[in-house]
């Protein structure tokens, strides 16, 4: 009889059991990686370079390495305002104009003649896109260099653009470390930043990807990047796969970065 009885109150509690609830995931999980181009997935920045120790020769001075470095990243004009003030020289908006559009156009005949990928940057937009995750590259270089740089990479494989979506530099209301290109990105891809990774090389584009409150991951090459809660650096991107990036995510959630 007590058993029974047992039995009955066993049932009548299972069948009163609420169903399980799904743990919440305390982490989100990865969406989307947000690639910088130049210096970051492309060797162009040298050319960047050379356009502007040409244009400085034009000029009649010499710009030195550190104004270099310090236009690593940069916009054009921004770039124009650096070489000027190293030259000690003064010039007006529209030879300022003619400048940057002079640079524009001899870095984009240099990088005409041949870009190659960063080591590992090829391999890791490969597995972002096996992945399944969503890509954009986000970059400050105008859309009539850039699509040039993207011609001569070529596609990851015959028939699958390399990038969900292309933000380039005059196409957004304000420039890296200004957070708005990334927003762009994140908005035309429908993700939200605690969903992203963004992969920079200059200290603009690192502070452009924090401010806009994603998780970043850094290779700097040619200028040193200042570390930062939220910001992984690498020597390089050979070896970085998905996993990597997951885990650069799950530390920004970690410093409760929200942006
Ligand atoms: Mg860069």
């Amino acid at each position: 009889m007590l058993t029974v009885v047992a039995m009955v109150t066993t049932r009548r509690l299972q069948e009163h059991v609420p169903p399980p609830v799904r743990p919440t995931p305390l982490r989100p999980a990865l969406q989307a990686v947000l690639f910088d181009m130049d210096g970051t997935l492309v060797e162009t920045e040298q050319f960047w370079g050379e356009a502007m120790f040409a244009l400085a020769r034009r000029l009649g001075g010499r710009m030195s390495d550190e104004a270099r470095e310090r236009t690593v990243g940069t916009t054009v004009r921004t770039s124009m305002g650096i070489l000027y003030a190293d030259l000690g020289i003064r010039r007006s908006d529209e030879d300022l104009r003619a400048d940057a559009r002079w640079v524009e156009d001899e870095a984009a005949r240099l990088m005409a003649d041949g870009v190659t990928w960063r080591p590992g940057a090829r391999e890791l937009i490969a597995a972002v896109r096996d992945a399944g995750l969503a890509t954009a590259l986000v970059t400050t270089t105008p859309r009539r260099v850039a699509d040039l740089v993207l011609a001569r990479i070529g596609e990851i494989a015959p028939g699958i653009p390399s990038f969900d979506i292309t933000v380039c530099g005059d196409e957004v209301p304000a420039r890296k470390p200004d957070p708005a290109p990334y927003r762009q990105a994140m908005a035309a891809l429908g993700v939200d930043a605690a969903q992203c990774v963004v992969v920079e090389d200059s200290q603009a584009g690192v502070s452009a990807g924090l401010a806009a409150g994603t998780a970043v991951l850094a290779v700097p090459a040619l200028q040193p990047v200042e570390p930062a809660p939220g910001l992984v650096l690498r020597d390089s991107l050979t070896g970085v796969g998905v996993q990597t990036l997951a885990g650069v995510l799950a530390g920004r959630s970690a410093v409760g970065g929200r942006g």
